[in-house]
């Protein structure tokens, strides 16, 4: 016998990736530049060239133990400090090395961050729209996922519904600022309102209620915009990071969770996330990718060049008659389906080979997510089409109410 929820999730791929592969079985038969891909959320920005560098010069001159070997479980010490003290430096958290646990990227961050703190019945908060790996990571971690509506139009946090939502099982709440899929940044207002909220409802029910900040975007913001640090606003906090988008490493696998010094038994926390790491097997995150961080902290990707992408995208789609949410950060437009439906909208926008998200598995019905992680070009080359598809509803007349009055 199998363990059938795993056979379920291994045999059904996230709709992102499902829509990634045909895009690649298309390019092959249309040709690559005639596929309008916009599916995944794989950095185009090049990798800062410090990268580069610090590899060439660590495999020239450090040991294979170094590179190569088992660091400590929870991550090579220096690291973890250089780490710590880049935290006090730009936020003035007071972490330490002891509040560090390296990982394999922000999705194991999440996943030992909840396996630590839930247990069965245990109920997670997230706001929608949310990265849909969320549900499969709270309910591997025996918990319950309870999504919290988001504001009409803006999508910040409705803190409204979040307080209805909080019961004396929650034990944790995931927020991910700058958002995947709408590229929102929550505002201070929307943040102060929200651990307000929490050190209520922790009071009412005697029990400390987490809050995971997952922040793979946060590096990721336009126009000067500031996220928040959580860590400065509610003590219950641990942060988990990653380097995949801040730094293009996606496949390298490199991030970390840091715990607050604040946070109630903080070390306590921080040896549940140990524990959790040692019992899903993540120990060790890669050795040389550790080091890699440690010797270019500071190191940063252009992201005007996002910056420079969103403005094309956004300026022309709202100016054709879509309805976009306006984008802070990240490097998603989250867009308003020219029908209910956004799988037909999908569908239509397919046939002019442009490829975009539905995002009903993010928590919202009737958007659709663009990924423009992408060469400018793809960009100027797929207005056209957006163009196209906007006039064929306008036309055609079809389902008028979705779209936009001029
Ligand atoms: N959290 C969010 C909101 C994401 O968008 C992603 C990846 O796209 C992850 C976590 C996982 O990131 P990583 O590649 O660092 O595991």
């Amino acid at each position: 016998m199998l363990n059938e929820k795993m056979y379920g999730l291994g045999s059904k791929r996230s709709i992102i990736r499902e829509i990634f592969e045909y895009c690649k079985s298309r390019a092959k038969e249309i040709g690559a530049d005639k596929v309008f891909d916009f599916s995944i959320g794989n950095p185009s920005v090049p990798a800062p060239k410090e990268i580069n560098e610090a590899i060439c010069e660590l495999v020239r001159n450090e040991s294979a133990v170094l590179l190569h070997g088992y660091t400590s479980a929870q991550g090579d010490l220096g690291v973890r400090q250089a780490i710590a003290n880049e935290i006090n430096e730009r936020f003035g958290a007071g972490v330490n090395e002891n509040s560090i646990y390296m990982t394999c990227g922000a999705a194991a961050s999440l996943t030992i961050s909840l396996k630590a703190l839930l247990n069965p019945g245990d109920e997670c908060v997230v706001f929608a729209p949310f990265f849909t790996e969320y549900r499969v990571f709270v309910e591997n971690a025996g918990g319950t996922l309870v999504v919290s509506e988001p504001m009409a139009k803006t999508f910040q946090i409705d803190i409204k519904d979040l307080e209805d939502k909080i019961t004396e099982k929650t034990r944790a709440i995931i927020v991910n600022s700058p958002n995947n899929p709408s590229g929102v940044v929550y505002s201070e207002e929307t943040i102060k309102a929200l651990c307000s909220v929490l050190e209520k409802k922790q009071r009412e029910y005697g029990a400390p209620i987490y809050l995971i900040a997952d922040e793979p975007y946060r590096e990721l913001v336009f126009d000067g915009i500031k996220v928040p640090y959580l860590m400065n606003y509610y003590d219950n906090t641990i942060v988990c990071y990653s380097y995949s988008k801040a730094l293009s490493l996606p496949g390298e696998r490199i991030g970390y969770i840091a715990v607050s010094p604040k946070a109630q038994d903080s070390q306590r926390v921080y040896l549940a996330v140990c524990g959790a790491g040692r019992s899903l097997g993540y120990v060790c995150a890669p050795s040389l990718f550790q080091q890699v961080i440690k010797k270019t902290i500071g190191a940063k990707v252009d992201v005007n060049i996002y910056k420079e992408n969103r403005d094309i995208l956004y300026g022309a789609l709202t100016e054709y008659g879509y309805e976009c949410v306006s984008p802070d950060g990240a490097f998603y437009l989250f867009v308003k389906a020219l029908e209910e439906d956004a799988y037909k909208f999908f569908e239509k926008a397919k046939s002019k080979e442009i490829l975009v998200v539905p995002c009903d598995d993010f928590g919202v019905k009737g958007y659709v997510r663009i990924a423009y992680c992408v060469d400018k070009e793809r960009i100027v080359n797929a207005l056209p089409a957006f163009k196209a598809l906007y006039e064929e509803y306008a036309t055609l007349g079809s389902n008028q109410c979705a779209l936009k009055t001029k």
